[in-house]
């Protein structure tokens, strides 16, 4: 027997027992004549005392000689501690040890496995292993089985059924690129590792499989923004005989369920927003409702004056910043550098001080007076005291801008509290994209969703004004889910295929078995998916994904812990029938 007790476990009740714990060597102090040692498990820590008087002198000197990390079995008594520690659950005893096996030894590790740990990010990864025996990633993956666990025991009680698609699936353009894996036995043939089970889960429906669900890794062979890794897990379901409002209760109903039993937080009825009406307020498809400063558009009383830069933008859009008016000249200056940067892209921000006085003082002055900036007050919201932000430019531009600008500033106001949280479903996508690189229209979603009733003609004459049955759920400010209600029809389905420039060649090719599918009696159906990293890193109160995840890839896609990806030999080349081509 390893362990009759963990490290986490003992309290004063256990005075007197004989105990047996196995772990690591966390630290040890020296006092030549007595050494302690704190053991460490998954657990916890719990301190071991070696002394000359009430023990052996060759346990201590078998105790001086244990270095950090080093993995040790020890027998012994746990006695009340002199000096007591209240900071963790086991300060109150320590065991005074009887015996000592060393199981392995260990090397120097390369970063102390400390919860502020002296190790960089890039040496962490390296050395994963030993980066998850630290407090803060070991705490993120148990918090992770927990939400995961909570996710099986909603959905499982609300009759879905957890069922696994393949992986190695046919390529088809949901997006992203692909991963593609060629095949031994069909030479000249590759698989394609699925960006989302999505044709899969419709298959199911047609299946009669009316409610189902799995945690499942997807695979994009995307550039990896920040914060993005080429397989993630999503939460998938899919369910049939449901309209869109079915969809949503049901989802809202998984996620009120898990900030409830993760976080400990009741949620009302989540708001519902339509997608334009967050481009106009927030410049957002994700507006982070945890606070205000909604835009204020400003083209009905900024514009027709002298201000040519005004006069000639598409839009002139404001926000209203809470207690700006006491932002010096420097500052200011510092937050027109700040949206001029390229990641930004503005070209400039005009400004207005929103005195306490009721009085108004802009950056241009020149052009309006005070009757007009009081329009800007009342368009944006602000009150005395505050500072109006305004930019303008091409829509869609501008809002991106300022949409960011309102994050930092929110931010930096500390208005985006880790602790709270507001959902919001966002309504009513467009169906299409325009996509500027092949100059043509693509799905927004995916081309399974189906067009808002009534619409499918719109299509013909104004593709881009077409709203599809789409729905995100946000969270802080980020999607952490979305789906939408499918196309069930032969005939829809190769429409929209035909809308979207698939000649019927290619969409019979690429999806002929769902078309053919289709035609055995689908019923109406829709789903969603949800970020299952992302989610868990938000409601664990924070927004990077990887320390959410095991072992996580890297910026350049690489695990640099098992040095991946990496070149084959060429017998295996030449096995699977490939000749590389390589570019350097
Ligand atoms: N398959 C979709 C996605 O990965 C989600 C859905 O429509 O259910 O975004």
């Amino acid at each position: 027997m390893y362990r009759s007790h963990n490290c986490g476990q003992l309290r004063a009740t256990h005075i007197n027992t004989e105990v047996t714990l196995s772990g690591w060597v966390q630290k040890s102090r020296d006092k030549g004549f007595i050494v302690w040692v704190d053991l460490r498990d998954r657990y916890g820590i719990t301190q071991l005392v070696f002394d000359e008087e009430r023990t052996s002198k060759t346990l201590i000197e078998q105790a001086q000689n244990l270095g950090r990390e080093f993995v040790i079995q020890v027998k012994g008594m746990v006695i009340e501690r002199a000096s007591k520690n209240p900071n963790i659950p086991t300060g109150d005893i320590e065991i005074l040890v009887s015996e000592l096996n060393i199981l392995n030894e260990a090397l120097l590790p390369p970063f102390t496995i400390e919860d502020k740990t002296d190790g960089g990010e890039d040496i962490r990864m390296k050395y994963r292993y030993l980066d998850i025996r630290r407090n803060p990633v070991k705490e993120s993956l148990i918090f992770r089985h927990k939400v995961t666990q909570e996710v099986r025991n909603y959905l499982s009680k609300d009759g879905f059924i957890e069922v696994e698609t393949p992986y190695l699936i046919k390529s088809t353009p949901e997006g992203a690129r692909d991963f593609v894996v060629p095949s031994r036995m069909n030479e000249g043939q590759f698989y394609a590792l699925p960006q989302s089970p999505q044709t899969f889960k419709q298959l199911l429906m047609v299946g009669g499989m009316d409610k189902y669900f799995q945690i499942v890794k997807c695979f994009r062979d995307e550039d990896l923004r920040a914060d993005r890794q080429p397989e993630f897990t999503q939460i998938d379901c899919e369910m049939a005989f449901i309209e869109q409002e079915d969809i949503l209760n049901a989802f809202e109903g998984l996620t009120r369920h898990l900030l409830k039993e993760v976080n400990g937080v009741e949620v009302e009825k989540f708001p519902r927003m339509l997608y334009d009406d967050a481009m106009r307020l927030y410049g957002n498809d994700k507006p982070d409702i945890r606070f205000g400063m909604a835009f204020g558009e400003l083209n009905d009383v900024a514009q027709h004056k002298d201000f040519s830069v005004f006069n000639n933008a598409e839009l002139v859009v404001g926000i209203a910043v809470p207690g700006g008016n006491s932002y010096t000249r420097k500052e200011i200056d510092k937050l027109i550098s700040w949206v001029k940067r390229p990641q930004v892209g503005a070209l400039g921000m005009v400004y207005t001080r929103c005195n306490d006085d009721g009085t108004y003082k802009s950056s241009v002055d020149k052009f309006y007076d005070q009757g007009d900036l009081a329009k800007w007050a009342e368009v944006t919201g602000a009150k005395p005291g505050d500072l109006i932000c305004v930019l303008s430019g091409d829509k869609n531009k501008v809002r991106a801008q300022l949409s960011a600008l309102r994050m930092e500033l929110a931010e930096r106001l500390g208005l985006r509290k880790p602790n709270e949280f507001a959902p919001l479903w966002v309504m009513d996508f467009p169906l299409l994209e325009w996509d500027e690189d092949t100059e043509r229209y693509h799905a927004m979603h995916h081309p399974f969703t189906s067009p808002k009733p009534g619409q499918l003609e719109l299509l013909k004459t104004n593709p881009g004004d077409v709203k599809a049955n789409a729905y995100d759920l946000v969270l802080n400010g980020n999607e952490i889910g979305g789906g939408s209600i499918r196309i069930h029809d032969k005939e829809t389905q190769s429409l929209m295929f035909d809308y979207l420039g698939f000649t019927p060649e290619e969409a019979k090719e690429q999806f002929g078995f769902l078309m053919d599918a289709f035609q055995y009696g689908a019923p109406p159906h829709g789903g969603l998916a949800f970020g299952l990293d992302r989610l868990v890193a938000i409601l664990g109160g924070q927004e990077t994904i990887r320390d959410f995840i095991a072992f996580p890839k890297n910026n350049s896609g690489r695990d640099v812990m098992i040095d991946a990806p990496a070149p084959i030999d060429d017998d295996q080349l030449t096995e699977l029938s490939l000749k590389l081509n390589l570019k350097s």
